[in-house]
């Protein structure tokens, strides 16, 4: 094995690199979850978290990952039976569909190509067409981590009021919260699912679900079986700043202190940023005269941006040899994508440098790996970092 020295660089769209502001918040003694100073934590983290969700609505936030954030969406809104429409758009919401299937729900899954956000025209079609109004829920993953592609939430919505259709809008913004804009409220979601590893800068650990009061209405009906998920005593309790069970108190302290790096920056100077070093890394992208996987420049994802090559290339061992020679890790093609795209994460704690680092690492891998690529891809994106 090689030594590394330095840092290693974590470009994969999550888990995402940590900063040492978070860490060192974590690292505190835990403390008492059902005393007075652990409510005032509960209390500020709860209120603190929502304008990152763009909501004044409660917040339930869950010691899991994001699937258990995902499951939570589902239980506490729908009933055993009831149908959901959902779109192929990569692998998570590939998953997400075979979660709605186990948990007894009827998907509707309109297919995709692995390029492209969900179509609000198909949404548009699907929904005028269930006259008796039997979707009883939308499942859109707004950022497909696999692929890098950004569904465009606000047009389905749109596409939902334009059915006239009462349909929930359950949105996952695992890999898009505090990083590309998004605002539960303005845009109708009914239930925004999140979680801690990816745009919020921590550790993997917490799942997140922004609710709407229609949302809680329908739990109020919902009859899928649910406890730990319950959105009910967890909301009571929260009133006064405690959970009804053990709290991740640790990740919490972290949380507060993400979410403070973000409101010191400002969501939309986060937001720009993310973009412009979405758009360097494509234009690295299309310098080295390789294919950006996302079809549709209107869904380009300013959180990753997942890199196709040939067939004759094997992008697994890409990663490798950069994993192997600059202690950088990138994502993997995933399940359809496998050895066919390597995904370059650009999101969270991250500047220009850790972006130039990020390039230069991959184009001396893809050199190493005899992928025929114009050198002049590099200096494509530093022109556009060096303009603003
Ligand atoms: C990472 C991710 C998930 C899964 O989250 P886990 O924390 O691994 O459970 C789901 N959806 C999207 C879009 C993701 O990026």
């Amino acid at each position: 094995m090689t030594t590394h020295t330095g840092r290693h660089f974590l470009q994969i769209p999550g888990p995402t690199s940590v900063p040492d502001r978070v860490l060192q918040a974590i690292a505190r003694p835990t403390i008492d979850h059902r005393g007075p100073e652990f409510a005032e934590l509960g209390l500020d983290v709860l209120e603190r978290v929502k304008p990152v969700f763009g909501t004044s609505g409660p917040v339930v936030i869950y010691p899991s990952s994001g699937t258990g954030a995902w499951e939570a969406a589902l239980v506490n809104t729908l009933s055993p039976g009831d149908r959901v429409l959902a779109f192929e758009t990569g692998h998570f919401a590939t998953l997400w569909r075979g979660m709605a299937e186990g948990l007894g729900l009827e998907v509707d899954f309109v297919p995709g190509d692995w390029r492209r956000g969900v179509d609000p025209q198909v949404v548009a079609e699907r929904l005028a067409a269930d006259k008796a109004h039997s979707i009883a829920a939308v499942m859109v993953v707004h950022n497909e981590t696999s692929t890098g592609v950004t569904s465009r939430v606000p047009e389905i919505r749109a596409a939902i009021d334009e059915a006239g259709h009462p349909a929930l809008l359950l949105v996952d913004t695992i890999s898009s919260l505090g990083s590309i804009d998004y605002r539960h409220e303005e845009w109708g979601v009914d239930v925004t699912i999140s979680c801690s590893q990816k745009g919020l800068m921590l550790p993997p650990g917490l799942g997140f679900n922004a609710v709407s009061e229609k949302a809680l209405a329908a739990a109020g009906r919902a009859r899928l079986p649910r406890s730990y998920w319950d959105w009910t005593p967890i909301l009571e309790a929260n009133q006064h700043g405690y959970w009804p069970y053990t709290p991740a108190t640790n990740m919490l302290y972290g949380l507060r202190e993400a979410l403070i790096m973000l409101e010191e920056e400002g969501l939309p100077n986060v937001f720009a940023r993310h973009d412009r070093h979405a758009e360097a890394t494509r234009a690295a992208v299309q310098g080295w005269g390789l294919e950006v996987l996302c079809a549709d420049e209107r869904e380009y994802s300013s959180v990753l941006t997942a890199v196709l090559l040939g067939e004759e290339h094997d992008a697994d061992k890409v990663r490798h040899i950069i994993l192997d020679r600059f202690d950088m890790s990138l994502g993997t093609g995933l399940s359809k994508l496998a050895g066919r795209v390597f995904r370059i994460g650009h999101l969270g704690h991250f500047n220009d440098l850790t972006l130039a680092g990020t390039l230069a690492g991959v184009q001396m891998g893809l050199e190493l790996a005899g992928v025929d690529i114009n050198p002049a891809g590099l200096s494509a994106a530093l022109d556009l970092l060096r303009a603003e």
